[in-house]
């Protein structure tokens, strides 16, 4: 075994895996650039430290289980003239996050809410931020096998650990008692300590209708919209467009 291969196991047994692997171009570059000795020591922890930056968002990502992904910059601020770039731009320094406010976008269903979702989503994840993104939907039904379970309280305290959690498509479809019941203890737990993403297609004014019961409605659009940027997203359906157009 040469004195390289040696060394690098070593960097291996350490879990410096990003040293390990480009041990030999590591060298040849400090020896190209005449590195001195503390250029060196810097270049190998700058390595290993940008790659598992870069693990880790790509881990984040898969972890947030977006259906599709969807960039901001194939967002086309053309059709979709009720939101302008700047708002979504301002919101890219992810101070809501930091602040735990929620963001609302609401609408008829093909006009970018989810796109903007899942964009702004992969753009936090991009900035170190952890997020999940779930449909309503879906996120009511494991609410509810957890409860079934009398796991509710540890479900939510794993849907505690992300940042951003990402509810699409919220008042599509009713919800019975018991869900509601379980969404209301998961935006109790989450109020001023972890954001929210809802998009949905109904104004708050119908949320009571949603919920069943005007008395859970109430307190749980309360603290969503307490500490919140609301956005009414309307035009034309960019589906439609598209197939019309086609
Ligand atoms: P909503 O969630 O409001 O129902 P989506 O975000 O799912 O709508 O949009 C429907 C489809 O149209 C998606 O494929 C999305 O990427 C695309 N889309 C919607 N609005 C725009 C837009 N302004 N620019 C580019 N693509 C868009
Ligand atoms: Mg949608």
């Amino acid at each position: 075994m040469s004195t390289l291969e040696h060394v690098a196991g070593q960097y291996k047994t350490l879990c410096f895996n990003a040293i390990a692997n480009s041990l030999e171009p590591l060298l040849k570059q400090a020896q190209d650039n005449e590195l001195s000795y503390l250029q060196f020591a810097q270049l190998l922890a700058d390595h290993e430290l940008r790659q598992r930056d870069r693990k880790r968002i790509e881990n984040n990502r898969k972890r947030a289980s977006f259906p599709v992904p969807k960039f901001l910059e194939e967002f086309d601020f053309q059709h979709q003239t009720t939101i302008t770039k700047r708002q979504v731009n301002a919101l890219l320094d992810f101070s809501f996050l930091d602040q735990r406010e929620n963001l609302v976008f609401i609408g008829p269903p093909g006009v970018g809410k989810t796109h903007l979702a899942v964009s702004i989503g992969i753009k936090a994840i991009d900035r170190g931020y952890k997020v999940l993104f779930t449909s309503a939907l879906g996120l009511i039904e494991s609410l509810e096998l957890a409860e079934l379970k009398g796991e509710l309280k540890n479900k939510i305290n794993t849907l505690l650990k992300f940042d951003l959690l990402i509810l699409d498509e919220l008042g599509y479809l009713p919800m019975n008692k018991q869900g509601m019941y379980n969404l209301f203890q998961l935006i109790h737990a989450m109020y001023e300590y972890r954001s929210l993403l809802i998009t949905t297609n109904k104004d708050f004014t119908a949320w009571g209708e949603f919920f069943f019961d005007d008395n859970v409605a109430v307190p749980i659009v309360d603290r969503i919209i307490h500490h919140s940027h609301i956005f009414m997203l309307g035009g034309e359906s960019y589906r439609l467009r598209k197939k019309l157009n086609s």
